[in-house]
Order: structure tokens, then C-alpha cells, then sequence
């Protein structure tokens, strides 16, 4: 690769004799920050219910989450109810003003599932208030009670939604806030959404906007994380780092959330007049949304932190002058032991610069010292982007490998103990870093090498900077650190004590700020994106090159046998580290095997066109489960005749018809004038329901314009044979009346209405499932559909 011989020059660097206590010490302080680092990502010890009546307490607040998540609440159904009648009582149980918000609302944001068209949702939020001594705004904690159909939300959301009704007694019980506090525990999240727009949107106590709280939890355990603000955040950050007791949270989080394709309550308070914080923990997600996810489910220690940080949060905000909230800038701020760093954006970009500059600094005093040519340089800079690249790509063959193997995670958000398929991507990334280390070390020098590792994080700052600049600290302040170390390193005597102390500390800068990301981003993305947890672990190697080049068996330049010897034991870390990869997934397969605790998941739902009397199977697994191969085979897109069901390809197979009534289609009014035609129509489901739909058919008419249940609704073009289509979640059991203006192309004008109950049980054919075949965490698991067309 055109790097020339060895020059005395260069071996100088390589440091004149071994140090093994100099390295033991630097690798002891680097795991007691390590070390540091996990326990301040760790989740409080639950607090007893005999806790003093001002703090919160994790089994208080426990008791809640049982009855709220007895059984599946989905919105508009009984055990819905239920629900919130609990709500209430405890709401009012506490002095507080409560009131059940009932309205029809639509959904907020781009939600990613949304099928079918514009919707909407008949809503019932709770909403309860604490008048403040002088309010200057009003602090809103947000949570939502409904729960998925197919399983009872203990932690989603009953975690937030106890949370906050323990908050409402600790804040109630103590003496009042400056601020108005309002508790909103909204309906429908699951839905669309509907019960946070309809609020923020249309009740009195929102127009004047606020500060908003949002609690949330995408699985069972794990440390909360601060993932979500509204923009122009650095005031709300500050708040967050002072009054939170565990400010766990990263302007990296923001911009990942951002480019995922999730949505919670929150984003409907920021399409409003809203500022906040969104919170949740996230880690266990292998329950979400699925019947696993009980009260049982939960862990504790998360929830004491959820109601750690509100309870201080809602404090804070609650004496803090609201009207004073509003900044210029996004912050960027990040975790360390103890608290929460945070410096405004704008610095971003300068800090970026001067990381660049500083590592080029460095390259010219490496060169000016004679410590390393200019092609070696070049040559380090070149070569660090090998395991840059390949440490990911390993990560995803090494999954790709895990899920040949067992099929069944594909559906999962994370296997149901993912911790050691995580060890064995980090293993996996420090395996392809120790072999680059030792094939590269003794030609390129490891000045060099660390040199290139320094450089591409000062480069991946000034990219991220422009790019995505809540992540750019990530990079930046580790190659910040890590030059300024090696400057400082030059200018003292090589032998001395001081590089290595230098070292040390650089190194101990990039452990502080890349290892949380490398142990929060495995539940975040689960194990298919586990490659970009790798790449953040081979920046946190590079990064930390010098003193893993200390613990090298070839530091101290030795010739001849000794060094041949040197060079053998050189492989011994990577060999170390690729066995432990490869040994780490294994017991992964063997431990994480579905049973009947840890099922394998399944999708399947029922569909019955009640006009031909034709019916299937339907299933979104892309490669079906032998429990799901029984229903399905090939793959049919539905759109045609299950509009409401969405786009997209499902497995399909022939089902026996159900004795199932398709929702009526009742016309009210029908007037025509010039070239429209004004239809006022009822759909009436004609058994329990949780959603219908109605789409028009493109060929037979235009939709102008259309209104449902007294609201306007957007008319949004959709490709196919039905364009306009409205999805109306938990409707009433009198149905749900619409006003169509359209313009007719034909005679007739076809509408089709579909509804969708939850449940097989019962359906001619559906052998109920073994017990280790459990069911996906999909808003579709298990639905009965019925649809039918009626001309008009
Ligand atoms: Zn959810």
C-alpha cells in the first residue's frame, strides 16, 4: 500500500521499553469509568409504599398500573371504560378538578400505520387540574390510558398514566404551585393519536398552550430516557438537567426519534402551540404492544425513575416563570455520571472546527517530531475507515446469520433477552478493531493509527455538525480531547509518565460520551440495526487507540525472535474477542429460545367481503410461521376489496365464511344540484366494533368535500380503485353519520364500509394457538374484518 520501511523515526513513538503497570492502570481507570457510566444509567430501587406522602413511589403507583392494565383496554371498548371511571375516582379522590373531555377528533401527525385515509376518533380524555397560586402558564403531564387490542399496556402506557396519578397525590398532598398543573391522560393513542390532538386542539384549558410532559414506555425496563423536545429546547434542557433527579437524555436521541418512524401524544401537542419533553423507557421491547405486555411485565425501577423525573419536573416547571421558557436554540447536551452536560447548538459547528484543527495540529507536530511521515499519516488516516465500515457490516452479517437460524425474531422489535446478541456485536466490533490493530500497527506505526482514528471522528464531527447537529458531540469532543492529549503527550518526555496519563484521560472523555449511546442504542433500533451500535464502539476503539496500543504485546519496539513472539501474541486480543463474538451469539441462541413464556410471534387477522361471501386469511409475516403457514400462503394485495386495511402486500389464504354482518350503509339525505351531489349518510356496525371505514369508489365519483360526525375532514387523494376514504376509530354504537359532496361520474356512486372487531376465537376454521405461538405487537394482530359495498 505504499508505505515505506520502518524508519527509526517512527519506532521512537513505538515507545522505548513495555509498561505493564503504566498499562494496567490506564485500562483500570478506563473500566472505573466505564463502570461509572452503567450505574448512572441504571434505574433507581423502587420506593415502598409506606414512603413519605412528598415522594414517589414505584409500588404506589404500581398498585394503578394492576387495574389499569387488568385486561386489553383498547379505545371505545368496555374495559375502556372501566378504565377511565378508575381514573376519574382517583383523580377526584384527590380534590382535583376532573372532567372527561368526549369528542370526536382527528389524528395528529403522519402516522406511519395509517391506513385508508383521513381519521378520526371518537375520544374521551381525562383531564384533571391544580390551580396555581399565580400562574404564569400551565404544565402539562401527558400520558395515554388506552391500550393496544392486543394486550393490556402495562407498561404502555400504564406506566405513564400511574405515574402521573402519583404525581397528581405527591403534588396535591404538598403545598400548591406557582403554575396551573393540568393532568391529561388522553384516549386513542394507540389509535391515531385523537385523544392528545382533540385536547390540544379544542379544550379550553390547552389555548394558551404550555409546557408539556409526555410519559411513555416502548417496552418493560431500562433507564428513562429524555428522547423528544420541541425546538429551541435549551431552556427546557436546562430545567431538565437541574430538577431531574436521573436527566438520562442526548440531543442524539432527538434526531435518531426524528428520522424513525414513530409518533407518540407528543407529536400532537407540537403541531399546537406547545413546548416539552417527551420521555420513556424503551429497553425489553421484545412485549411491545404484544399480550406479554402485563403488569408483571414490569420493571419497578423503571417506573420509580419515570415518576423520580416527573414528580421533579413537574415541580420545577410548576415554580419556574413559564413565559420565560422560550429560547433561540436547541441545546446539546448528553448524560455523564452525576448529571447532564449541556452547551448551546451554535457551538456545535465552531467546537467541530476546532477538533479539526486541533487533530491537524497534531498530525504536523507528529511529523515535525519525527514521529510519523506524511504517507504514514496519510496511510492511518486511509486505514481507520476500514473497521469504520467493517465493524457495522459484520454486526449485520452476524444478525443475518442469528435470524437464519431462528426465523422467529424477524417479527420481534428485540429478542426477549437480547443482552448477550449485544455483547456479541460489541465483542464482534473490538474482534474486527484488534485484527486491523495488529495487521496494521507495525507498518503504519501507531501514531499513525491513532492519528486516522482522531481524524475521522474530527471529520464525522464537521459532518454531523451540518448534518445532524444534536449527534455531533458524539464525535467532536472525543477527537477534541483526544488531540489536545496527544499535543499535550508531545511536548513531555516520551518516557515519562505523562502520555500515559494524557492518554488516559482523553480516553476516559470518549468512554464517558460514547459508551451510553453504544448501551442505549440497542433497544432503541433493536438487534437488525445493531451495526450502528457497532460503528459507535469501533469510534469509541479509535478513540481510545493509544492506550489500547499500551496493553499491545507489540508495544515496547522489541527485534528479532522477540518480536516474532510480540507479533504472535498481537493476534491474541482479536483472536480473544472473535471467539467471545462468536461464543456470546451461541449462547444467545441457546438461552433466548421461544417457549411458552417467550412465544414466537405471529400475525394473522380475518377478512369477509359479506357481499360475495368470500373469505381469507391474512398475515403481514413476510416469511410465516409454521402456525401461520396453516392459514396462508401467497401474497395478494387487498387494496381492492379491503380498502380500510391499507396498502401493501399480505400472505393470504382461503378461510370458510363467517356468519359476520357487514356494517349498514344508511342514506339520510341525498340532494343533487349542478354537478354535485350531497349524500348524508349513517354507518351503523351491527355487532361490537373498534374502527370502521368507508372509501368511495374513484371510477364513480369525486369526492369535494366531506364531514364526519360534524367535522370536517381533509379529502386526501389515494391511488386505486378507492381514492377517498375516512377511518373512524371506537365508534359509537348508533354508528357514525357523514356528509359527502361529490361529483358523480356514473349512475351509481359504490361506497364500501368496512368494520374490524379483535378476536378469532370462534371463527369457522381458527385452531386456537399452541402455547409457545404468541401474537405480534401490530395494531392489525387478530382483527375480524367485514367489509361490503353499496351503490347509491
Ligand atoms: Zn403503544
Amino acid at each position: 500500500m505504499g508505505v515505506p520501511p520502518s524508519r527509526p523515526a517512527d519506532r521512537a513513538l513505538t515507545r522505548p521499553r513495555r509498561r505493564p503497570l503504566a498499562a494496567l492502570a490506564a485500562l483500570v481507570a478506563l473500566l472505573a469509568v466505564g463502570a461509572g457510566v452503567l450505574v448512572d444509567l441504571a434505574t433507581p430501587a423502587p420506593r415502598p409504599a409506606d414512603a413519605p406522602a412528598g415522594e414517589f413511589s414505584a409500588e404506589r403507583a404500581y398498585e394503578n398500573v394492576r387495574v389499569i392494565a387488568t385486561r386489553p383496554h383498547v379505545a371505545g371498548s368496555t374495559a375502556n371504560d372501566q378504565v377511565r371511571e378508575h381514573l376519574v375516582g382517583v383523580l377526584r379522590g384527590l380534590g382535583l378538578e376532573t372532567e372527561v373531555q368526549d369528542a370526536v377528533a382527528p389524528e395528529a401527525g403522519q402516522l406511519s400505520g395509517a391506513a385508508g385515509g383521513a381519521t378520526v376518533a371518537r375520544v374521551r380524555n381525562v383531564v384533571a387540574r391544580l390551580p396555581g397560586t399565580a400562574s404564569t402558564g400551565r404544565v402539562f403531564l401527558v400520558a395515554h390510558y388506552d391500550s393496544v387490542q392486543s394486550g393490556p399496556g402495562g407498561n404502555d402506557d400504564a406506566a405513564g398514566t400511574s405515574t402521573i396519578l402519583e404525581v397528581a397525590r405527591a403534588l396535591a398532598t404538598g403545598p400548591r404551585p406557582r403554575n396551573d398543573v393540568v393532568f391529561v391522560l388522553t384516549d386513542a393513542e394507540e389509535a391515531c393519536l385523537c385523544g392528545a390532538s382533540g385536547f390540544a386542539a379544542d379544550h379550553p384549558l390547552a389555548r394558551d398552550g404550555g409546557v408539556v410532559l409526555n410519559l411513555e414506555a416502548r417496552g418493560a425496563t431500562g433507564p428513562v430516557i429524555m428522547f423528544e423536545t420541541s425546538r429551541n429546547n435549551a431552556k427546557l434542557v436546562d430545567v431538565f438537567g437541574r430538577a431531574a433527579p436521573h436527566p438520562v437524555g442526548t440531543s442524539f436521541a432527538v434526531e435518531i426519534y426524528r428520522a424513525l418512524p414513530n409518533d407518540t401524544d407528543f407529536t400532537a401537542f407540537l403541531d399546537h402551540d406547545f413546548v416539552g419533553l417527551n420521555s420513556a423507557y424503551i429497553d425489553g421491547g421484545a412485549i411491545y404492544h404484544t399480550p406479554l405486555d402485563t403488569p408483571a411485565a414490569m420493571d419497578r425501577g423503571s417506573l420509580q425513575m419515570h415518576g423520580d423525573n416527573a414528580l421533579g419536573l413537574a415541580r420545577e416547571f410548576g415554580r419556574t416563570d413559564l413565559r420565560q421558557l422560550r429560547s433561540g436554540h436547541d441545546a446539546t447536551y448528553f448524560p455523564v455520571p452525576g448529571g447532564l452536560v449541556r452547551y448551546p447548538g451554535w457551538l456545535t459547528l465552531p467546537l467541530a472546527l476546532a477538533a479539526l484543527l486541533a487533530v491537524g495540529a497534531l498530525g504536523w507536530l507528529l511529523r515535525r517530531r519525527g514521529r510519523a511521515t506524511a504517507g504514514r499519516l496519510a496511510a492511518g488516516v486511509g486505514l481507520a475507515l476500514v473497521p469504520i465500515v467493517v465493524a457495522p457490516l459484520g454486526a449485520w452479517l452476524l444478525w443475518t446469520a442469528i435470524t437464519t437460524v431462528r426465523p422467529g425474531y424477524a417479527e420481534l422489535l428485540d429478542p426477549y433477552r437480547p443482552v448477550w446478541y449485544r455483547l456479541a456485536v460489541v465483542a464482534l466490533a473490538a474482534a474486527v478493531l484488534f485484527t486491523w490493530y495488529a495487521l496494521t500497527r507495525r507498518r503504519v506505526g501507531p501514531a499513525a493509527l491513532a492519528f486516522g482514528g482522531l481524524a475521522w471522528l474530527a471529520l464525522l464531527g464537521v459532518l454531523l455538525a451540518v448534518l445532524v447537529p444534536g449527534g455531533a458531540y458524539l464525535t467532536t469532543l472525543p477527537a477534541l480531547a483526544g488531540a489536545l492529549a496527544g499535543l499535550a503527550a508531545l511536548g513531555t518526555r516520551l518516557d515519562g509518565p505523562w502520555p500515559v496519563v494524557a492518554a488516559t484521560l482523553a480516553g476516559a472523555v470518549a468512554v464517558v460520551i460514547l459508551l451510553p449511546p453504544v448501551v442505549l442504542l440497542f433497544p432503541a433500533l433493536g438487534m437488525a440495526m445493531g451495526g450502528v451500535a457497532a460503528l459507535v464502539s469501533v469510534l469509541l476503539g479509535l478513540a481510545v487507540l493509544p492506550v489500547v496500543d499500551l496493553l499491545h504485546p507489540q508495544a515496547g519496539g522489541q527485534r528479532g525472535l522477540v518480536a516474532l513472539r510480540a507479533r504472535r501474541l498481537g493476534a491474541l486480543p482479536a483472536g480473544a474477542a472473535a471467539l467471545a463474538a462468536v461464543v456470546l451469539a451461541g449462547v444467545g441462541l441457546a438461552v433466548d429460545r421461544f417457549d411458552a413464556a417467550h412465544p414466537v410471534p405471529t400475525h394473522l387477522m380475518y377478512a369477509l367481503d359479506a357481499g360475495t361471501g368470500a373469505a381469507r386469511w391474512l398475515s403481514h409475516e413476510d416469511a410465516p410461521q409454521p402456525w401461520t403457514d396453516g392459514y396462508v400462503d401467497g401474497r395478494t394485495d387487498v387494496s381492492a376489496d379491503f380498502p380500510g386495511l391499507g396498502d401493501g402486500e399480505l400472505r393470504a389464504g382461503p378461510a370458510p365464511a363467517a356468519d359476520v354482518p357487514a356494517p349498514k350503509l344508511e342514506t339520510l339525505a341525498d340532494t343533487r344540484g349542478g354537478d354535485q351531489r350531497v349524500l348524508r349518510l349513517r354507518v351503523v356496525p351491527q355487532r361490537t366494533v373498534r374502527l370502521l371505514t368507508l372509501h368511495v369508489e374513484t371510477a364513480t365519483a369525486t369526492v369535494r368535500s366531506a364531514t364526519v360526525a360534524g367535522r370536517d375532514v381533509p379529502v386526501k387523494a389515494r391511488d386505486g380503485r378507492w381514492g377517498f376514504g375516512i377511518v373512524f376509530h371506537a365508534p359509537p354504537p348508533e354508528g357514525v353519520e357523514l356528509t359527502l359532496t361529490l361529483v358523480p361520474k356514473a349512475g351509481q356512486v359504490n361506497v364500501r364500509v368496512m368494520d374490524a372487531s379483535d378476536g378469532l376465537t370462534g371463527l369457522p376454521g381458527f385452531r386456537p394457538r399452541p402455547a409457545d405461538v404468541g401474537v405480534v405487537g401490530s395494531h392489525s394482530s387478530e382483527m375480524l374484518a367485514v367489509a361490503r359495498t353499496y351503490p347509491l
